[in-house]
């Protein structure tokens, strides 16, 4: 058996007559930037996440900057960020002038240590910048609890956690805006990149969608120094056809991740947790084996792919060295970097293919 780490081609096959069906009405509307179609996808998915704005854009990268921008986070501010995620949380700190501060790493949840936060505050602290990692909620109440004793804003990066929840509350919900990505192979993808400013906030979602648009506040009549960052009209027509698979998407995703912790247990591995009343929405699932590489060449030769999220703690990356005098401080995420292997796991897996893997990731384990 063959299994690539993900299968795009799978889900756009199951959708194709209604992708076919979106895109050709883009095309026969000539309304190809903006127009109903984005206004309505922005609503939409706005509405699922709980929260009255949304504010779509280039991709969840930017989300995150104008954020921080509108928020006007810069030079001499400090942002608390985790050592253990993808970058662009640490990035755009640094784009907008602004100061990463790195977190430790949790070490049983991934996500940044809420109890590690405290200590990395100082008079330049402005915001914090959870990210809900591999599907999982960050501890927001910890998180929330601290930012409003010291007056932080919570920048939610929900890259990876489209549905994510905890108890009843959507992750995006938490804190003063959240940044979504819909790079294709995230749990809800576009085909090709994306991205979505949310907020409870109006005049905060009206400044986003601003500076988005070269500062422009009306047509010609540019207000602040913006950018441009869109979301083209056919993304948002692809992600209006996808958006109504999303819960069915996460419940297959939760499904598998139960299969494999129960087939899993009493393996010499560390299989993920979540938190009671936490709901994953699985974007990854990440296991830690003493011996990664060797059981990730195994399941290689089986024609299994996985992936390492991530190979580096991000403090020991050489665009943030710099900024950090000893980036031995991290050691829980140091040592989760040479430890963490992600196992396929998307909604378009077949029961087949899922018994393969967790065959095979027991024999990889007794082996080794
Ligand atoms: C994918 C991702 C991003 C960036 O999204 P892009 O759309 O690729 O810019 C940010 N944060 C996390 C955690 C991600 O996984």
């Amino acid at each position: 058996m063959n299994i690539p780490f993900v299968n795009l081609r799978r889900q756009h096959a199951s959708l194709q007559p209604y992708l076919n069906e979106a895109l050709q009405a883009v095309v026969d509307s000539n309304q190809v930037m903006g127009g109903d179609r984005l206004l309505q996808f922005e609503s939409a998915f706005a509405k699922k996440v709980g929260v009255q704005h949304g504010v779509a854009c280039g991709n969840g990268t930017d989300a995150l900057e104008l954020i921080l921008r509108a928020l006007d986070i810069k030079a001499g501010d400090e942002v608390i960020v985790p050592a253990n995620g993808w970058m662009s949380a640490a990035e755009v700190v640094l784009l907008v002038g602004a100061k990463p501060v790195f977190v430790e790493s949790h070490p049983l949840y991934y996500t940044l240590d809420p109890a590690q936060i405290e200590k990395k505050i100082t008079a330049k602290t402005k915001a914090i910048i959870p990210i809900h990692l591999y599907g999982l909620a960050a501890a927001m109440d910890q998180i929330l609890e601290i930012a409003k004793h010291y007056h932080l804003k919570v920048i939610e990066d929900c890259a990876q956690a489209h549905g994510a929840s905890i108890g009843h509350q959507k992750a995006g919900s938490f804190g003063e805006a959240a940044a979504f990505s819909f790079y294709p192979t995230k749990n809800l993808g576009a085909l090709g990149d994306g991205g979505m400013v949310v907020t409870q906030d109006k005049t905060l979602a009206e400044k986003v969608r601003t500076l988005a648009n070269h500062g422009q506040s009306a047509k010609h009549h540019h207000t602040s120094l913006g950018r441009n960052s869109r979301l083209d009209t056919l993304q948002a027509a692809v992600l209006q056809v996808k958006l109504p698979f999303l819960e069915a998407w996460n419940n297959r995703r939760r499904a598998i991740a139960q299969y494999y912790q129960e087939q899993w247990q009493g393996l010499d591995l560390v299989l993920p947790e979540v938190p009671s009343g936490y709901q994953s929405v699985f974007h990854l699932f990440v296991i830690r084996h003493t011996y990664r590489d060797k059981l990730a060449e195994f399941l290689l030769s089986c024609g299994i792919a996985t992936e390492i999220h991530y190979p580096h703690a991000l403090p020991a990356m050489p665009v943030f060295r710099p900024l950090v005098p000893d980036s031995q401080a991290f050691p829980i995420a140091m040592s989760q970097a040479k430890q963490l292997l992600s196992i396929p796991i998307y909604p378009e897996l077949t029961d087949e293919e899922v018994d393969y893997i967790v065959h095979k990731v027991k024999k990889g384990c007794r082996r080794l």
